[in-house]
């Protein structure tokens, strides 16, 4: 190809999770143009294996991290109205009977933590007794008092979806299931090899973000002469699925001998979320998956707090993600800054070259702040671009008027009264306002197993760049924990009648 025949674009992204997702996003709202690469599907990797919380990470106070904190606990009520219908508020029962930490330390972390930033629909901290409140109901022994707290939940990987499809509607170009292969310079550009299935192609973009999480020291590897001197920290963090373990909407956050805690978190309904673990990691990111030592480690913390007792045969799913931290030298992976650095390297030889950011770890709460940051130390390279403009723009779907779920599905009930409700609620949570986009016509075809429809499933593939049966049941969706034996297989042979999978 002829460099004039070569696509150009401002910013070329690598990497499809919610860094990436939220700096194409905030770039393409700017002005700017943007194409994002994803070696896999979008999520398929750190993004959709977190604990699912929008939070300020109580815990990091512990480690001095304020202003990671103050500024997750700024974005946490900013991202509930933004996204009403895949992030909510959880309320989080702290018990202090099998505390390492004194009463008095807890209450004054919880302290700053309501008063850090950013909280006014949230409620602020109380005290229960576990005899006496509802909250106890569960718990063996039961006795002792507890705080209450809230953060909120997120729909992880639909998180990363809504970026990327706003993304879209703002002029980017979201390549799935497309990598970089390497890049260089070449005047004040670089030039970049991308792989689509199994084809080659070259593009030449203005500037390069590096967003692609555990594999960034890879990425850095694959693009001549940036610079080598940040390093990057895996440390791996599991969960397991169990059988609910009590009765309620709140969540657990339990305390170890250890001084780590893990969540008990409700899931899916009929589920509880347990976890997590920090392990080193030094294999190949894509084979994370969880470990026997994490599988008893969890098992232990909750039959340690809960009446019910669980087994490793209770375990119905399990999922293992890898945090790309900065490497902070810290000798303990839990201490390890969750703090994100963003590296702007502009050539090694002194000169101002072609810019490549390299974003380092990082929280899904941060990720607007993130691509917030990263525009900005982008800024000079770009002078026509945009205003920062994402703070409180509703992301697709999101638009509920006073981000008000309950009402929307009310209001949405009276006009669908033919749908079962639960499938509604299901669909209103995924899509928020954009439902009618999946049901609208009336129509929904045939249902493949549990209440997945052909239309949900077109929706998927036209609209959420899904391909496979695992995008759809594990990512768009968490349908895979509920639908019926059979249906999977009904998903992939439907997919293959439409030319896709
Ligand atoms: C166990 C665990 C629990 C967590 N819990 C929380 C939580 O409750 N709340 C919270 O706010 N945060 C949480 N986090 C942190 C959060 O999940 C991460 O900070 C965030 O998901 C990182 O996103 P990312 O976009 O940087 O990385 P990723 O999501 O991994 O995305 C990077 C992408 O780059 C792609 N890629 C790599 N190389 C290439 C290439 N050459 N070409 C094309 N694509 C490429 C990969 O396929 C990958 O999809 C948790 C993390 C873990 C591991």
């Amino acid at each position: 190809m002829t460099d004039h025949a070569m696509e150009r674009i401002d910013l070329l992204i690598v990497g499809g999770g919610i860094n990436g997702a939220g700096i194409a996003r905030d770039a393409a709202g700017r002005g700017l143009s943007v194409l994002l690469v994803e070696q896999d599907d979008l999520a398929s990797h750190t993004s959709s294996s977190s604990t699912k919380l929008i939070h300020g990470g109580l815990r990091y106070l512990e480690y001095g991290e304020f202003r990671l904190v103050r500024e997750a606990l700024i974005e946490r009520e900013r991202l509930l109205n933004m996204a009403p219908h895949i992030i909510w508020p959880l309320s989080f029962v702290l018990p202090q009977t099998q505390s390492p930490r004194p009463a008095w330390m807890v209450r004054l972390g919880l302290f700053l933590y309501d008063h850090l930033g950013g909280r006014e629909k949230l409620p602020g901290t109380r005290t229960v007794s576990l005899e006496r409140s509802a909250l106890g109901d569960g718990l063996s022994p039961r006795k002792g008092k507890a705080f209450v707290y809230s953060d909120c939940w997120v729909e992880d990987s639909r998180l990363v979806v809504l970026n990327a499809i706003d993304a879209a509607e703002r002029g980017a170009t979201i390549a799935t299931r497309t990598r970089l292969i390497d890049a260089q310079r070449e005047g004040d550009g670089w030039v970049a090899t991308i792989e689509a299935a199994g084809r080659t192609r070259t593009v030449r973009a203005r500037a390069l973000v590096n967003a692609a999480g555990p594999w960034v020291a890879d990425v850095i590897g694959r693009t001549h002469g940036a610079r080598r001197d940040r390093g990057v920290r895996l440390v791996k963090g599991s969960h397991i699925v169990v059988p609910r373990l009590y009765e309620g909407d709140h969540a657990f956050m339990l305390q170890n001998d250890d001084r780590r805690i893990v969540f008990a978190i409700p899931y899916e309904g009929k589920f509880t979320l347990v976890g997590t673990t920090d392990e080193p990691w030094t294999d190949a990111p894509a084979k994370a998956q969880i470990g026997a030592a994490e599988t008893s480690y969890l098992l232990d913390t909750v039959n340690r707090y809960f009446a019910r007792k669980t087994g490793e045969a209770d375990i119905v799913w399990s999922y293992a993600g890898i945090r790309p931290l900065y490497d902070d030298h810290s000798a303990n992976a839990s201490a390890v800054t969750r703090d994100y650095v963003l590296d702007l390297d502009t050539g090694a030889d002194g000169e101002e070259r072609a810019p490549m950011l390299n974003i380092f770890g990082g929280k899904i709460t941060t990720y607007r702040k993130l691509a917030e940051h990263a525009m900005r130390e982008l800024a000079r390279f770009f002078p026509a671009a945009g205003e920062a403009w994402t703070a409180g723009a509703a992301l697709p779907g999101g638009d509920i008027a006073d981000a008000d779920f309950e009402a929307f599905l009310r209001e949405l009930a009276t006009r669908q009264p033919d749908l079962p409700p639960a499938l509604l609620r299901r669909l209103a949570r995924a899509y928020g306002t954009r439902v009618d986009a999946v049901i609208g016509l009336g129509d929904l075809g045939p249902d493949l197993g549990g209440g997945l429809h052909t239309a949900e499933v077109d929706y998927l593939v036209k609209t959420e760049w899904a391909r496979t049966v695992e995008d759809i049941l594990y990512r768009r969706s968490k349908l895979g924990l509920h639908v019926p034996s059979g249906t999977p297989e009904r998903l992939a042979a439907y997919l293959a009648e439409q030319g896709i999978a």
